[in-house]
Order: structure tokens, then C-alpha cells, then sequence
């Protein structure tokens, strides 16, 4: 060593480059010193003083030098005996922050369980919590019984019901806090014979009690052979698209795959699903097949049990990891396999920094850890489908159900016809239930079948409006109308959870003339159990989930077959597979195709088309009713005819004039502030500010379209302006970004905010 400064001992780095687990994107270089005693690669956990105190941080890279002009630390200490994060694993997180213009120590607190980064609150001492549980056997299905059970009693009524809705178990205080009622409304009940009150352990997990039976032993079909000879074949670093059609069979192939990748060559994999409380089907199918080998990694973990399944996927005594986007971050030893289930799906786009995609992530780590990323889905993204057709992944596709079986018959109800020729007793419903649907739905319950009905909209009306004066009553802190909710009575913000009492009059002219319009899911929910009194309801949307395992509870029963009707939000459309199904009714297939989003087509075709898919699972068949206005729209008129080739087509010539991707690459820059003027000024000086780095550095493909207000102009009292980045090639745009972050001054006051969101999954 010919730096006079160095101080290191033996053969290691006199310095070293680290990165702190704290939101800033600068890292640090440190002195090796004389005390650590544990090789000091990159990867490895260091502790160390900053700003006169001890930080947790990782080591980047080895340095000869240090900076000069900088008075240099040392290390205090590398914890350790092995490195934390692996060399791919440290190469990922340093895409992942430049990539998407985050700071390296927001990263790492992806990669590293809680524990580790010292971001841990002390674990709370196991606590218990009282549950609320319907009595089996204790049920009373109808209406009538109910009037009568519940004559002299409404809020036990009010709280059986919403006990019902919610799946049957829920948390007492759930209850007691949506119903304002006391506690003894639920003792009587329980008094009654109608529920039962138990304690139960908070963090129980609830994967450790749920039965794992064999699955049952399918050959693989002819086409799925070659899928999974396809995924076989893939050599390091490969992506496969994987299409096919609901009912395909694309969970066999996976595992077929896996089986291949852990049990013959014992590597280790990732199985990403959009979110494991919705897809508790494929997460046991997984847990069946690998048994212990398998860390299911859920939000209902423990920080001492994250941190004991990320120390088994460490070391390697557990192969497999099943979760949701932040699962693309274990530390699984000797990754073989990265799969992606329903790549389209927009959840595995994390919300908040760093805002990277689960599917974009899994496609570079399987380059940097030289395994096979394989993209799963019966309606792949526009952008993964232009990557398959440019031949940067290769396909595989599965065009047919399994044992011959058919997709169901789609039909359309035009729902504009309805409207008109309906007398006006029957347009007070606003035209909810098609007589075609009504009726086939009192044909499948009268076989003893099940059916779906979806509405992609909660709450029980979409707004209330005056019909003398036209006006709307909105959000006072956001830009959007507020939703009527019945079950408990209130006017509720989806976007800031602002919640007041529906008023009797016009606040703005003062009419006693106020209407609801447009409906939800509370309406569709009680019209339903008015129409088929017999028949056994559960609701499934944000409302009725507010239990972290309220979903399970609710397709378990379904499942059992103890529910005749599920109906809900876009949450039952994915991955369910219940052969019991034969009839998917949507009641309303517009919701949401007129957003000003250039993926609200897509979003609408795949939700129609996957909840199409739930339904002739089994051999008795299936029919789907399309409830539209809209029957022309492409997004409507192909998923009927199950064509995604021809949406691809007429989607991909909306894109792009003006273009969006896959047609290019896109940034969105979102200012926002207390003040108008304030954020309206920021967010030209921020797209200026932009636009002479373009020209200065002379980035060819590059435009900048705006400042304009973000479609949802304010939300939570903020107001909201947007810049976009439009780029013919990824590139430029990583290094603008950086620039960006780190040198455009946000200016003080009015409480300006500038988010920076690569390739957004939505623009509102
Ligand atoms: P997808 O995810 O493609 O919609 P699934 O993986 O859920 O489809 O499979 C649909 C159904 O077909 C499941 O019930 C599964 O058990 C069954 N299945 C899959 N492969 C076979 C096979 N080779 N033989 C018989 N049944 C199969
Ligand atoms: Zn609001």
C-alpha cells in the first residue's frame, strides 16, 4: 500500500464505500481501521458513527483511497460473521437505486429484515385479541328469519350482518368501531347462540394452520410438457413469457419447473403472486408440493419471524420463497428460478420509494444471479408482450384449458337498451340487474351451483348529487366526489379516508332534493338479497378485508361450499379456481374505462377477461353475462371474444399517437404543495429545469411534455401538478433521473413535495 493514510490490517481494503440504511443518496467512505476482524467484502454489515451516531449501514466496495478533504471514520464494527446481502444481491440494489433515482438506503431496507437495519421497534410481548365468530350451524340464511330473530333487536341485526359480510370472523372491535355500538350488543348475540366470542394470539400465522393435503397428482398434459421443456431448456438469465389462458394449467408448469430447478439441481427459487391474502389457493399449492422447503413471506409476520424465514432462505435451509412484490428481495441462496404469476397485475408496483416494479426487478436479478425469470399470465402487460414479440423473452404459451375444457361463453347485455324501455319503478334501481342475469343467476342457484358477481366499485352509492342545482358532494381536502356508504351510515373519501355524515340538504343551494347515483357494491349487495332471500351472500371488497386474513376466511368458504354468492370488487377476479363456479355476472364493465389513464383499457380487458376466467372451472361448464353501455369498446368487445391478439393490435395503435409505453419509455414527475400558485410554479420550473438539461446535455429521444395538473388535481389537501418524461430508450432517462433527484432544488415552504415515479403503472 502506498497511501500513507492507510490503516488496514493484513490483505483487506484500506477503505471502504458504505451505504447507511437512511433515506439519503449519498454514501460514505470509512476506514477500515485496525479492530474488524471479519472479512470485509461488500455485502457485509458494518456499524458505524455518523453524525454522532452509531448507524447500521452495508458495505458497497472496497476503496485504496479515500477522498481527499475529508476528515475519514473508521469503522466501529462488522457484526456479521457472513456477509448480509450476496455480491448479486448488493449489484441489485445499486440497480434498483439508480434505476429508479432512489436512495441506496431506502434499498437496502427492502433487501434486510427490519431487524437488521435497526429500524425494529422492540417486539411487542404476544398480546391476544378478542374475535368475533359466527356460530356454525347458528346461521339464519333468509330474510324472513331475520326479521323475525332480529324484530325487537337492530343492532344486534345491524352487527349479525356485518359480521356475515365481513366473512364470518372478525375482530370484535372491528365491529363495535364501524357500528358505534357497546359491547353488549355482541354478548347478546353470543348470549343467543348466534356467535361466539373467543380470544385469539394476534401474530398467530395463519399459514401454520392451514391444512396442507397432498395435491392431487395431475400428469401434465402435452402442451404443458412443452412449457415446462421450454423453462428446462432456458439458460441463465432468461425470461419466458409464460401465456396462458385462464384454466390452462399454469400453476402445474410452475411447479413441474420448480421441481426440475430445487429437487434436481438443488437451487433455490422465488414464486411472486400479486398478494398472498388473495391467492391463498396457489400459495398452498406450493406449500403442498415443497412442504417445509417453502418461507411463505406475508405482511402478517412478526419482525422476529421475518427475520427467522430470511436467515432459512440464507443459509439455504429453506429453498423456496412465496410472497408478494417485496418476496423479490430474499435472500434465496442459489437462485435457480423467478416466477412471476399474473406479471400484469399493477400491485407488484410498489407505491412509495423506492417505486420499483416486482416484475422489472425479477428480470435483472435473474440476469445478475444467472437464473431463469419466468412471466406469468392469461392477459400479459403491452410491455412484456413487446418484449416477447421483439424476442427479448422468449414464449411459451398454454392456448387451451386443461382436459379439453372450454373457456365459457361470453354474453353481452347492453345495458343503454335497458335503460330506456324500462318502466320507471324498475330505472330506480338504475338499471342494476339485467332480467338476462337475474335470471340465469336464480338458474345456477337453483342447480346448487355457485356464482360470482363482480362490480368494481364500493360503497353503496358511487356519489350523491342535487338534482336541482347538479352539484356533487366532494372530498373538502381532494378533487373527487365522496361515496355513500350504507352499513354504517357515513360519506366516505377512497383517496384520504375523510369521513362525515351524509347532510339532508344541498350544501350549495339548499334543496332537500339530494340523490344517490351510481352503485356499489353495498347496493348490488342488499338488491342481491332482496332477489335470491335464500341464497347464502358474501361480499368481498376493501370494506368487508379490514382483517389482515379476511379474505382467506371469505374464499374458504367458498371453497366449502357455504357461500351460493360471492360478489365483490376486482379482488375476487384473481387466480381463484372453484370447479363449483358456472355463472360470472359484472354488472357494470365501464367502471373506470373512461379514467384519463393510458392504461385504463388494459385494466379494464384483464379484469373482465381474468374474472371470465373464474367462472366453468370444473366439468359442468361455465357462461359469463357482461353488463355494459359500452359494447363496442375494444377493451369490452375482445375480452367477449377472448381475443388478446386483437386487443394487443388496437390498443398498441392507441399508444401510440400520442405515444405510451411499450411505445416508450416514461418518468412522471408529480409536484405538490398547500398552495395552487406555489406548486403550480414548482412544477414549470421543475419541467424547465428538465428541458435545459435535455438540451444541454443534448439527449436525443428525449421530451417533456407539461406541467400540467395531475387529473386528481388535489388529494389530502395537496395539490397536485405533473411533468412527463418521454424517452425512445431507457437510458437517458436513468441518468436525467439521477440529475435530476439530486440537484433540482425544491423550493422552502408551502410544504412542496417532487415525486419521482419511473415507468408509473398510473398517471391519475
Ligand atoms: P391457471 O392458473 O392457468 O388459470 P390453474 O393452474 O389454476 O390454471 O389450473 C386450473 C385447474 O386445472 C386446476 O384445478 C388444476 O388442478 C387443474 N389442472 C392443471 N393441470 C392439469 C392436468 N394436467 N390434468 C388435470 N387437471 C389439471
Ligand atoms: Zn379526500
Amino acid at each position: 500500500m502506498d497511501n500513507p493514510v492507510t490503516s488496514s490490517v493484513g490483505d483487506g481494503p484500506a477503505f471502504v464505500e458504505v451505504a447507511l440504511a437512511l433515506p439519503v443518496f449519498q454514501t460514505f467512505t470509512y476506514a477500515v481501521g485496525a479492530t474488524p476482524v471479519r472479512p470485509l467484502v461488500p455485502g457485509a454489515r458494518v456499524v458505524v458513527p455518523f453524525r454522532g451516531r452509531r448507524e447500521i449501514g452495508v458495505c458497497l466496495e472496497a476503496r485504496d483511497f479515500a477522498p481527499a478533504a475529508v476528515t475519514v471514520k473508521s469503522i466501529l464494527d462488522v457484526p456479521d460473521e457472513q456477509p448480509a446481502l450476496s455480491p448479486d444481491m448488493v449489484e441489485l440494489c445499486r440497480w434498483v437505486a439508480d434505476y429508479y433515482a432512489a436512495p441506496i438506503g431506502v434499498v437496502l431496507r427492502c433487501a434486510l429484515p427490519a431487524l437488521l437495519t435497526g429500524a425494529a421497534r422492540p417486539s411487542p410481548a404476544p398480546k391476544t385479541r378478542r374475535m368475533a365468530v359466527l356460530r356454525a350451524g347458528g346461521g339464519v340464511p333468509s330474510l324472513l328469519e331475520r326479521d323475525r330473530a332480529f324484530a325487537r333487536a337492530v343492532r344486534q341485526r345491524a352487527a349479525y350482518e356485518l359480521l356475515e359480510s365481513l366473512g364470518g370472523r372478525v375482530a370484535a372491535h372491528v365491529l363495535l368501531e364501524q357500528l358505534r355500538c357497546s359491547p353488549s350488543v355482541l354478548k347478546g348475540l353470543a348470549e343467543r347462540g348466534f356467535i361466539d366470542l373467543t380470544d385469539e394470539d394476534v401474530d398467530r400465522d395463519p399459514f401454520a394452520s392451514r391444512p396442507r393435503s397432498a395435491p392431487p397428482a395431475h400428469e401434465p398434459t402435452a402442451t404443458q410438457r412443452n412449457a415446462i421443456e421450454t423453462l428446462r431448456g432456458a439458460s441463465p438469465g432468461e425470461v419466458i413469457l409464460l401465456h396462458g389462458v385462464t384454466g390452462s394449467g399454469k400453476t402445474l408448469v410452475y411447479l413441474e419447473f420448480l421441481r426440475e430447478v430445487v429437487d434436481v439441481r438443488g437451487r433455490g427459487a422465488i414464486v411472486l403472486v400479486p398478494e398472498i391474502a388473495l391467492t391463498p389457493q396457489t400459495v398452498d399449492r406450493f406449500r403442498a408440493v415443497f412442504g417445509d422447503k417453502v418461507a411463505v413471506l406475508h405482511s402478517a409476520l412478526a419482525e422476529g419471524e421475518r427475520y427467522d424465514a430470511w436467515r432459512a432462505l440464507r443459509s439455504g435451509a429453506k429453498r423456496i420463497a412465496v410472497g408478494a412484490r417485496s418476496a423479490i428481495f430474499a435472500p434465496v441462496a442459489d437462485l435457480g428460478a423467478i416466477i412471476v404469476d399474473e406479471e400484469h397485475e399493477g400491485s407488484y408496483k410498489n407505491g412509495e420509494s423506492p417505486r420499483y416494479h416486482a416484475r422489472e426487478v425479477a428480470v435483472v436479478r435473474a440476469r445478475l444471479a444467472g437464473s431463469v425469470a419466468v412471466l406469468g399470465s392469461a392477459t400479459p402487460s403491452l410491455e412484456t408482450w413487446a418484449n416477447a414479440t421483439r424476442r427479448k423473452y422468449r414464449y411459451a404459451s398454454l392456448p387451451s384449458r386443461v382436459g379439453g375444457g372450454r373457456l365459457p361463453s361470453i354474453e353481452v347485455v347492453d345495458m343503454r337498451r335497458k335503460e330506456s324501455a324500462a318502466a320507471p319503478e324498475r330505472a330506480s334501481h338504475g338499471g342494476v340487474l339485467s332480467e338476462r342475469l337475474e335470471e340465469e343467476l336464480g338458474a345456477t342457484l337453483r342447480r346448487g351451483e355457485q356464482a360470482i358477481v363482480l362490480l368494481n366499485r364500493r360503497g353503496y352509492a358511487a356519489f350523491v348529487q342535487c338534482s336541482a342545482c347538479g352539484d356533487v358532494v366532494a372530498c373538502p381536502n381532494c378533487a373527487i366526489s365522496l361515496t355513500y356508504h350504507q352499513t354504517p351510515e357515513r360519506l366516505v373519501c377512497h383517496y384520504c379516508r375523510h369521513q362525515e355524515a351524509p347532510g339532508a340538504t344541498c350544501r350549495r343551494c339548499g334543496a332537500a332534493t339530494l340523490r344517490r347515483r351510481g352503485m356499489g357494491t353495498q347496493q348490488v349487495e342488499r338488491l342481491l338479497a332482496e332477489r335470491f332471500p335464500r341464497a347464502r351472500i358474501a361480499r368481498m371488497d376493501f370494506d368487508t378485508t379490514s382483517g389482515k386474513w379476511a379474505h382467506a376466511t371469505i374464499l374458504d368458504r367458498v371453497g366449502r361450499g357455504d357461500v351460493d354468492l360471492l360478489l365483490g370488487t376486482q379482488m375476487i377476479a384473481k387466480g381463484l379456481d372453484f370447479p363449483n363456479v358456472t355463472l360470472v355476472g359484472v354488472i357494470d364493465a365501464d367502471v373506470g374505462i373512461n379514467l384519463p389513464d393510458f392504461r385504463a383499457s388494459e385494466r379494464c380487458f384483464q379484469l373482465l377477461s381474468q374474472v371470465a376466467g373464474r367462472a366453468g372451472r370444473g366439468p359442468k361448464g361455465g357462461r359469463v353475462i357482461i353488463q355494459t353501455r359500452v359494447p363496442s369498446h375494444h377493451a369490452v368487445r375482445c375480452a367477449v371474444a377472448h381475443d388478446y391478439a386483437g386487443f394487443v393490435k388496437s390498443e398498441l395503435e392507441g399508444r401510440s399517437h400520442p405515444a405510451y409505453p411499450p411505445c416508450l419509455r416514461l418518468a412522471n414527475v408529480v409536484v405538490s404543495g398547500h398552495a395552487e400558485d406555489a406548486t403550480a410554479d414548482c412544477a414549470n420550473d421543475a419541467a424547465d429545469w428538465v428541458r435545459r438539461l435535455v438540451e444541454a446535455r443534448q439527449l436525443a429521444g428525449v421530451s417533456v411534455v407539461g406541467p400540467a395538473p395531475c387529473p386528481v388535481e388535489r388529494v389530502k389537501n395537496r395539490w397536485r401538478w405533473h411533468v412527463l418524461l418521454k424517452s425512445e430508450r431507457p437510458v437517458p432517462l436513468t441518468g436525467l433521473a439521477q440529475y435530476f433527484v439530486r440537484r433540482f432544488r425544491v423550493p422552502a415552504g408551502h410544504g412542496l413535495r417532487v415525486m419521482f415515479d419511473r415507468d408509473p403503472v398510473a398517471l391519475l
